[in-house]
């Protein structure tokens, strides 16, 4: 029996799957075949699961609309579909990228040797200050890239170490995916680029479908086909993709707490901070309650603030 789910929060598109527990078939990128989510559409959905009588009502309504009741419907400016944003960073350097040099390792398509070669001919690059050096981890499998090196990877090494490495096919796929990747990754992105890597990510996975098997798509790669709405509402992919926000990960996980609650260092991380604000440093301190042990109360001044 084959089990469809629609599992995309920007369309329609049904993923088959044999039966339950099964992976289902991300593949299909023909995008005309896609019909889109609508903001009223979601709204009227979940209200629905929001009234029904019983809970097993409710779960029924909510799996078969994919929508579910949020407060934040309550703000009339809220689009349950536009507000909902796919992060490139996770999307496509920590999703596709790794998952395309996976399926090669897994495929055969690049040996132990190949990896120690792309490693020799990665080391002989001697970047500019600002582009960060890959550590030697290519020849263990790319094994704890992080997200900027995987952006540096396929942005600036990967074309040239994987030249005559790979079959040409493959490197015709991957050089529409680099392409993209180097559009997008700009500070400041035109319509016109953003539709060429958008035409570029379609290329990719159409091939990538063709050469790897439908088994290998994924979901980030349907995803590439809603990440241009998400740049031309929020522009470049700076403004609002993951790596500001992961970069304090880094920090709070350095954090000696030694068990103790992380909010009470965090409290003295936001502190510091804005000691370092400059000029707003003054009026912090005049507002700042000298017996402000809550970050309620110091996340408040600080939004005053700003
Ligand atoms: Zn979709």
């Amino acid at each position: 029996m084959c089990v469809f789910f629609s599992g995309c929060s920007k369309c329609f598109k049904e993923f088959p799957r044999a039966s339950f527990g099964e992976k289902p078939d991300f593949s299909g990128f023909d995008r005309d075949s896609w019909e889109p989510r609508s903001n009223s559409d979601h709204r009227a959905a979940a209200d629905k699961v929001r009234q029904a009588k019983t809970p097993s009502d409710a779960q029924r309504f909510a799996s078969l609309s994919g929508a579910r009741y949020s407060v934040l419907f309550q703000l009339p400016y809220y689009d349950a579909i536009r507000f909902a944003l796919i992060d490139p960073m996770h999307n496509l350097l920590l999703g596709t990228a790794k998952h395309v040099l996976k399926t090669w390792i897994e495929k055969g398509i690049l040996s132990e040797s190949d990896l120690q070669k792309l490693q020799k001919r990665v080391n002989l690059v001697k970047p500019p200050s600002e582009i960060g050096r890959i550590p030697k981890k290519i020849s263990d499998g790319f094994k704890g890239f992080t997200a900027d090196q995987w952006k540096n990877w396929v942005c600036i090494y990967s074309l040239f170490a994987l030249k005559g490495v790979i079959p040409n096919e493959h490197y015709g796929m991957w050089t529409a995916f680099v392409h993209a990747c180097q559009l997008l990754c700009r500070k400041v992105i035109t319509k016109e680029e953003c539709q060429e890597a958008d035409q570029k990510l379609m290329r990719f996975c159409t091939m990538f479908e063709a050469l790897c098997g439908k088994e290998k798509c994924t979901p980030n790669m349907h995803l590439h086909g809603h990440l241009q709405d998400c740049i031309l509402d929020y522009g470049p992919v700076f403004s609002f993709w993951c790596f500001s926000f992961e970069r304090y990960n880094g920090i709070m996980g350095d954090y000696h707490t030694n068990n103790v609650n992380i909010g009470k260092y965090m409290y003295s991380i936001l502190v510091k901070y804005i000691a370092n604000c400059g000029t707003l440093k003054l009026y912090c301190l005049a507002l700042l309650p000298t017996t402000a042990n809550n970050l309620q109360t110091l996340y408040n001044v600080c939004t005053f603030i700003h």
